[in-house]
């Protein structure tokens, strides 16, 4: 979309899920259609845009990537509905409380990514949505992303595991590709227009 034009909504996304299960080429994908095989470990915060057309709305995607403090899941599991100061103060350490609520806060919707081929990732997930829910908007969009679909002869998690758990905890699944451009607009498109439901 040219500059200038009018932009009707702006939607704060996040990625999270493990280090290396592909957050950043997802977006790399979504954003500029690129995919970098030897990506760098993400530094910093930072989150791009890209501008679409939602029911003949302009809709401006702000995805947030994760820093590269490359952790593989939260450091601790955070009971819901606990205030922070009810916390023991063991709980989390301030700097990563401070960052971890920066980069939630406003978020509409949530990206949940791990990696098909690489069980771990996936068994983090569970500590991911809790992390998530103790920190978003309640009415936040989750789509669980299970990446890397094209290295279905290493695959490690099935496709049954993964929507029979996306069923349960009520999220939007997909698998994608972010090398081979599969499902990567499908999923933010369905996150964006979820969101557009509910906020317009
Ligand atoms: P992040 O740490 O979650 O941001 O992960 P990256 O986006 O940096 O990706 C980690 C590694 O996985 C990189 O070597 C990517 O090239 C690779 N990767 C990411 N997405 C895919 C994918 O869809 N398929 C394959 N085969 N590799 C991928
Ligand atoms: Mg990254």
């Amino acid at each position: 979309m040219a500059g200038g034009e009018k932009v009707d909504y702006v939607f704060k996304v996040v990625l999270i899920g493990d280090s290396a299960v592909g957050k950043s080429q997802i977006l790399a994908r979504f954003a500029r259609n690129e995919f970098s095989i030897d990506s760098k470990a993400t530094i910093g915060v930072e989150f791009q845009t890209r501008t679409l057309l939602i029911d003949h709305k302009s809709v401006k995607a702000q995805i947030w990537d994760t820093a590269g403090q490359e952790r593989q899941a939260p450091p601790h599991p955070i009971p819901p509905f606990s205030s922070l100061a009810a916390r023991p103060p063991q709980f989390a350490p301030d700097s990563y409380r401070a960052v971890t609520s920066a980069y939630y806060r406003g978020a509409l919707g949530a990206l949940l990514v791990y990696d098909i081929t690489k069980r771990q990732s996936f068994d983090h997930i569970p500590r991911w949505l809790e992390e998530l829910r103790g920190h978003a908007d309640k009415n936040i969009v989750i789509m669980l992303v299970g990446n890397k679909s094209d290295l279905e002869d290493e695959r490690a998690v099935s496709t049954e595991d993964a929507k029979e758990f996306a069923e349960k905890e009520n999220l939007f699944f997909l698998e994608t590709s972010a090398l081979q451009a599969t499902n990567v607009e499908n999923a933010f498109q369905t996150v964006l227009s979820e969101i557009f439901k509910i906020h317009s």
